[in-house]
């Protein structure tokens, strides 16, 4: 564009041009250009000065807030679906914090209950869980101990364990295993040959207060396993003198292993006094059916026994007057006439049971025996000889003996 003052240096054809046809730098028409924004214009409307205006705080404290939101229903499929999810969820989070095992509660606590069941139910629960056998395994001793002064009191006295050999102190060990002694152990030999295994010198005390004490313990295994014969009157097979078929052999050696188990396990000590009061109380309950022939009534239960005694599975009973059990059952002929076998005790004139087996006074009162007979018989050159040929027996017989065990 040419400024106004200045000349123009077009020619005079071409400003005539340019003059003829309109340009779109020219000026444009007044009245047109205003129609035109009259027409295409946006009105903007004019904002209120109050919208604008800033509420003050006073105006904003008297202005009431009215919550107007509400809650919108959810209905649908995918939402039923997240809810049960979320409530199960919710559920199984409480039950886990809520629930209790027996295990949680303290260690005394637990032994303490425990202590209230049956040898038989604490072995069951052994089953239940890894942990529970654990506890029970290491709680053994304190477990049994209160099982049996809770239950098996008065069977506990009537009978003690035999004490291993390896508890015998060494001195000891020449005088029982001495050749006089073991050769007087072969008298027990054949007489309980049929129905109880001879005590192994070289795993029991041999004093006679264990001999005694094993054998009852493998009579009380014996005299269980043939309860379902005596109850149903079936015969118990009788063995030809002379004779000792396999399964007698079989049944005498795993009543002996039950006994060994129980002279380092207490739950399986106080497992055979279970066994022996469900016995007893059997025995009583049936000979209590029978009549003799002509009586009108049949005869009173042993030691008062009643029925509430047979159910609450204790041998508190047994703590009554009755007969003393002075007799050993030498065969399996006598099962038939044992009505209750509890030895070791005598009813004093005070009405009271006197019991004379209680470990460790007679045992330790016949191993001083043993050492006074062995060194009153033999001189000291002699026992000398003696001691070393038993030391190199029991030597032999001790190594046979792992070999043994190694081959179980
Ligand atoms: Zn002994």
């Amino acid at each position: 564009m040419e400024c106004p003052g200045e000349q123009s240096t077009m020619a005079p054809e071409e400003l005539k041009e340019a003059q003829a046809t309109p340009s779109l730098a020219a000026a444009p028409d007044i009245n047109s250009a205003a129609a035109l924004r009259a027409q295409y214009a946006i009105e903007t409307p004019k904002l209120s000065r109050r919208r604008h205006k800033k509420l003050t705080r006073a105006e904003v404290e008297e202005e009431p807030l009215v919550d107007t939101t509400t809650t919108l229903p959810l209905h649908s499929k995918k939402t039923e679906r997240l809810q049960k999810r979320q409530t199960k969820k919710s559920l199984r989070i409480a039950s886990k914090s809520t629930d209790m095992s027996l295990l949680d509660l303290p260690s005394e606590i637990l032994t303490e209950v425990l202590g209230w069941l049956h040898v038989s139910d604490i072995f069951r629960l052994t089953r239940v869980s890894h942990s529970m056998r654990d506890f029970i395994t290491e709680n053994e001793k304190l477990i049994a101990k209160d099982v049996i002064r809770s239950r098996y009191w008065i069977l506990y006295r009537c009978f003690p364990l035999p004490v291993p050999f390896k508890s015998v102190p060494e001195e000891f060990h020449t005088g029982l295993l001495s050749e006089k002694r073991q050769e007087l152990m072969n008298i027990h030999r054949k007489s309980y040959h049929q129905h109880i295994e001879m005590v192994d010198p070289y795993s029991v005390c041999t004093c006679m207060t264990c001999v005694f004490a094993w054998n009852n313990l493998c009579l009380l295994v014996d005299l269980h396993h043939w309860q379902t014969n005596l109850a149903n009157r079936e015969p118990i097979p009788m063995i030809p003198r002379g004779t000792n078929p396999q399964w007698n052999q079989d049944l005498l050696k795993r009543n002996a292993d039950v006994v060994r188990l129980a002279m380092s396990r207490p739950l399986y000590y106080a497992a055979i006094l279970e066994k022996h009061l469900a016995t007893t109380t059997g025995t009583i309950l049936r000979f209590s059916k029978w009549k003799k022939q002509g009586a009108t009534s049949s005869k009173p239960r042993l030691y008062h026994m009643t029925d509430w005694d047979v159910a609450r599975g204790t041998d508190a009973y047994l703590d009554r007057s009755g007969p003393p059990s002075y007799d050993f059952p030498f065969h399996r002929d006598n099962y038939y006439s044992v009505e209750a076998y509890l030895p070791n005790r005598k009813f004093g004139a005070d009405g009271k049971w006197y019991y004379y087996a209680l470990p460790p006074t007679p045992h330790e009162r016949d191993l001083e025996w043993v050492r006074s007979t062995t060194q009153s018989t033999v001189s000291p050159e002699e026992r000398a000889k003696k001691a070393l040929a038993n030391l190199k027996d029991h030597n032999i017989r001790w190594s046979q003996y792992m070999e043994r065990k190694q081959n179980i």
